[in-house]
């Protein structure tokens, strides 16, 4: 990829040095010490300041934290996050006569709160609703290359723009009739997600096309380098090898020809309709 000219966004939040969070307590300033001693002076037994300090079990994380600039593959992360925004939000204003609102993206490592329950690395990248944020293990790039045998720029790019697809579903209102319909016939609810899956690779299809078209970002090898993860990640694909490590998000993201069909789908350009696996009689 080519991401020189691309800028970075400021929607990523890193949670790396914090790790694991949950259930953890707020911390203990100074501040807090001293008022321990005052009201040890006092009388007053010091835990219980310590412990009004202290609160309840956080399910909040710490303030939002940037990556740090000297961090190459938090700088990646930062510019594709930087192309989707910018693709998005022409699309959204172009095509639809609307703001597009950006999601955040959570860098994390072993696990994390989400509005979405506790975000684990063994998950793989996924997006919450609840919260609108991406939340990704950069370890699972490792994984892509290693263990999935997808390396390359561009096959994390498709992860990133994969997840931003379910962020724009979410937007658009199709998650949430995707959930009613699938509370209403639980029997379709397994095909229900795979069309979810499908449609989110489309959507990073067209986002590869149209940031492509706009700022020229791709070079040669990067589509085979998406297409390679696609291949690699669908579920028929995965469910072969011994499971180690989750299918990315959910379990139910169709074939690996089916992904692949849908992505180029998208790549092909065309518009948001171009990606409506719902009204798709075949996959
Ligand atoms: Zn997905």
């Amino acid at each position: 990829m080519r991401l020189d000219d691309s800028r970075e966004s400021d929607n990523v939040e890193d949670r790396r040095a914090s790790g694991p969070r949950i259930g953890g307590r707020g911390t203990i300033g100074i501040g807090t010490i001293v008022l321990a001693l005052v009201a040890m002076y006092f009388g007053v037994d010091p835990s219980v300041v310590l412990q009004m300090a202290e609160g309840p079990p956080t399910t909040q994380d710490a303030p939002a934290t940037k990556p740090p600039a000297n961090d190459p593959q938090a700088r990646f992360v930062s510019k594709v996050l930087g192309e989707t925004e910018d693709t998005w939000s022409a699309i959204f204003q172009k095509d639809l006569n609307r703001q597009y609102v950006a999601p955040k993206l959570v860098l994390f490592r072993g696990a994390t709160p989400t509005a979405c329950g506790t975000g684990q690395s063994a998950m793989g990248p996924f997006y919450c609703p609840g919260d609108s944020k991406v939340y990704i293990d950069l370890a699972f790039f490792d994984e892509l290359q290693n263990r999935f045998k997808a390396p390359g720029d561009f096959a994390q790019a498709y992860v990133i723009a994969h997840e931003v697809g379910h962020h724009v579903q979410h937007l658009l209102g199709i998650s949430d009739q995707v959930d009613q319909l699938r509370r209403r016939n639980p029997s379709q609810a397994n095909a229900l997600s795979v069309r979810m899956e499908l449609q989110a690779d489309c959507l990073a299809g067209l986002w590869a096309q149209r940031a492509n078209a706009a700022r020229n970002i791709l070079e040669g090898g990067d589509i085979e380098e998406a297409l390679g993860a696609a291949t690699a990640i669908g579920d028929d694909r995965l469910q072969k090898q011994a499971q180690g490590y989750a299918v990315p998000d959910s379990f139910t993201h169709g074939s690996s020809a089916q992904r692949v069909r849908w992505f180029k789908r998208g790549l092909e350009g065309g518009g948001l309709k171009q990606c409506d696996t719902f009204a798709a009689s075949t996959l």
